[in-house]
């Protein structure tokens, strides 16, 4: 689907709905309060009859501006009302689904993301409200924990991601100052650490700190207990082979790629991967807080996850993902959901 056909196809909130339904809904309706499937049926809320007596104005007010709710069933069963949003990121939202749909389509179409200041100006929504989607389909697009473990040949690489340092601080080591005050190539970036599956999936996490046994835990999570894991030579791995089977890659050693027992022991797919991210990060994010960096990862990590698909599979894939992700209004972002 391309643009043009995007922008008709959900041209109206009723279409988005329609297709929404449609996608979550394969059997008929799902009451999301007692799970019975295809027994709901559609009702139309009255308009409020306004009593003038017994209200204050401000109430007044209130009634006269409520819509009645859209898109609603009733169940057969337990005899409780809903939509196809309840349950959803899109629950309570009052930005119109039709808005929401381009915008999901948008963030899984983009190779490299989309920033909110973009979105704002294409949907025609304001720049808070564009990033307050676009944080809602990041944490939709995040899969903790994974389905399933990677399995097979699995390259782990960290990152690190902040820019360049100033010229100011100085690299030369001063008279009378400590080896350990000066500041090293990485010092106040955030860290990365990628976990990818050849030919499959990629898990990455921001680190607070790099230490090997972070890293061998994050690896114990995230890797079947028979997977390979391929490294670079950095001293961090030195202990993953009690772990795993482990094989690295000398890279101090200017060799990026070496052949050992039919396996190609090589970390390049993670570093395309990370070069994928950080063009993304530096062309089109500029600035991520360490706070939100997560988030982003788990946007990245989605797309790489779903880069065989088409654009609108990979849209239709993200949508069923967002089931079971609610945010609530005091937490529109999910700030209470742990960093990873
Ligand atoms: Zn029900």
């Amino acid at each position: 689907m391309n643009l043009a056909e995007l922008m008709e196809r959900f041209s109206t909130v009723e279409a988005a709905r329609a297709y929404l339904e449609a996608q979550r809904w394969p059997e008929g309706p799902e009451c999301p309060h007692c799970g019975l499937v295809g027994e709901a049926y559609k009702i139309t809320p009255k308009p409020r009859e306004i009593v003038t007596e017994y209200q204050t104005k401000s109430e007044l007010k209130a009634r006269r501006n409520r819509k009645p709710r859209q898109g609603l069933w009733k169940c057969a069963g337990c005899r409780k009302p809903f939509t196809v949003t309840v349950g959803t990121i899109f629950e309570d939202s009052h930005i119109p689904l039709n808005k929401w749909v381009i915008a999901v389509h948008l963030l899984c179409a983009s190779k490299k993301g989309m920033s909110a200041h973009q979105l704002h100006r294409m949907l025609g929504v304001t720049y808070k409200t564009a990033w307050f989607m676009a944080h809602r389909i990041r944490y939709g697009m995040s899969q903790e924990p994974l389905a399933s473990q990677l399995t097979g040949v699995v390259e782990a690489d960290e990152t690190y991601i902040g820019g360049k340092r100033r010229h100011s601080q100085s690299h030369v080591k001063k008279y009378g100052q400590r080896e350990q005050d000066r500041i090293g190539p990485v010092a106040d970036k955030a860290a990365v650490f990628s976990v990818l599956q050849r030919d499959g999936r990629v898990k990455s996490t921001h680190l607070d700190r790099v230490l090997g046994s972070t890293l061998r835990q994050a690896i114990r999570e995230v890797c079947a207990p028979d997977a390979h894991v391929i490294t670079d030579d950095a001293r961090l791995y030195n202990g993953l082979h009690h772990d795993r089977k482990h094989s690295t890659i000398n890279h101090s050693d200017k060799k990026y790629v070496r052949w050992e027992d039919g396996v190609c022991v090589t970390t390049n797919t993670v570093e395309g991967f990370f070069s994928l991210l950080k063009r993304g990060i530096d062309g089109t994010y500029h600035h991520v807080s360490r706070q939100h960096l997560h988030r982003y990862l788990s946007e990245f990590d989605f797309r790489y996850n779903a880069r065989k698909m088409t654009d609108s599979d990979r849209r239709e894939v993200a949508l069923q993902g967002f089931n079971g992700k609610r945010l609530m209004l005091h937490d529109p972002i999910g700030k209470t959901e742990k960093p990873s």
